[in-house]
């Protein structure tokens, strides 16, 4: 249980509702700012400003997916009022405190570090990202079926990328049927790949494979779908880009080719927010009782 932990939660869209609702259950004193656009209740939370209090006696900080753009600004969707997590806030913060984001930029990486604050990055985490990688999957199919006029059952796919997302992307199109082909760079995942049923091969050898594919997914977040690349799809080819901004696709060569490319951030909390919701809150109210247990040990 989380009795008597002081927990600031600021912005942040659905999930954010899921993990407030898991930190109230473990009985947290949790204060909320950002949310003054819902109106429904907020499961035991207490809604706050962005003032010195909220700061002060925080034990923990959880701040959105993207935890704070480069200017400081939290995003927030059930707020029309700006939020943006200042120098002096932090300043504010106890020595103890921790800073927990879906991911950081350098603008809360360098506050983190001036304050000595321990920042947690949750989609770092193998955890949290192989759950993540489920509605991952699930919004890249819905993509896939919305952009192609044939079953992905007996398409022929291509998952660039044998981690945590390709690895999930990969067994779903293989689960309905689809012919994979998987791009690796490591001889390991190319045995793994192959005794899984796939059809894998070197990233090195991409241009090689790519003349008779229908949809090809990239997880590899560097730029690999180059132009030449690109030449050499076949032209009803769709290319599902999931590898984080900008992608690794050249978009504006597919364009000028006429090959549809899509880059699709943040699948599962668009697709899935109750469920990202939940593995975020699963993972957060675990680290955050660890955390706890372990102060209340050292003192
Ligand atoms: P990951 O587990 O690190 O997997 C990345 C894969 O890319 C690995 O197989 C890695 O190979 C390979 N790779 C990296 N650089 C490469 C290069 N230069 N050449 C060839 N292969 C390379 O990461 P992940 O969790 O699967 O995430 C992949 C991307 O998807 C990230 O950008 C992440 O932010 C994004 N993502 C997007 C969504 C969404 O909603 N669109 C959701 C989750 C994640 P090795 O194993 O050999 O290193």
């Amino acid at each position: 249980m989380l009795t008597g932990v002081q927990i600031v939660l600021i912005g942040g869209d659905a999930r954010q509702l899921e993990v407030i609702r898991r930190l109230s259950e473990m009985d947290a004193v949790v204060t909320v700012a950002g949310f003054d656009q819902l109106h429904t209740p907020l499961d035991g939370a207490v809604r706050s400003e962005m003032n010195e209090e909220l700061f002060r006696h925080a034990d923990a900080l959880v701040l959105p997916a993207v935890g704070t753009e480069d200017d400081g600004q939290i995003l927030a969707v059930f707020s029309d009022r700006e939020l943006v997590l200042k120098d002096e806030h932090v300043a504010l913060l106890p020595k103890h405190c921790t800073i927990y984001a879906g991911m950081a930029k350098p603008y809360l990486r360098l506050l983190c570090e001036k304050y000595g604050i321990r920042l947690v990055e949750l989609f770092d985490r193998d955890d949290v990202a192989i759950y993540n990688s489920i509605p991952t999957a699930e919004g890249a199919l819905m993509m896939a079926i919305q952009n192609t006029d044939i079953t992905l059952h007996g398409s022929s796919c291509m998952v660039l990328g044998f981690g945590r997302t390709g690895f999930t992307m990969a067994r779903t199109l293989q689960g309905l049927g689809a012919h994979v082909q998987v791009g690796v760079r490591r001889e390991e995942h190319l045995a793994r790949a192959y005794e899984m049923g796939f059809k894998p091969f070197h990233v090195r050898d991409l241009l090689s494979y790519v003349g008779n594919i229908d949809l090809l997914f990239n997880t590899i977040p560097t730029m690999i779908v180059t132009a030449q690349i690109i030449a050499n799809l076949p032209s009803r080819a769709v290319i599902i880009d999931l590898a984080s901004k900008p992608g690794g696709t050249d978009f504006r060569f597919a364009e000028k080719r006429g090959i549809k490319a899509l880059l699709a951030p943040g699948l599962p909390g668009i697709v899935a927010p109750r469920t990202a919701g939940r593995i975020i809150a699963e993972c957060l109210s675990r680290l955050i009782m660890e955390e706890t247990s372990k102060r209340g040990n050292a003192q």
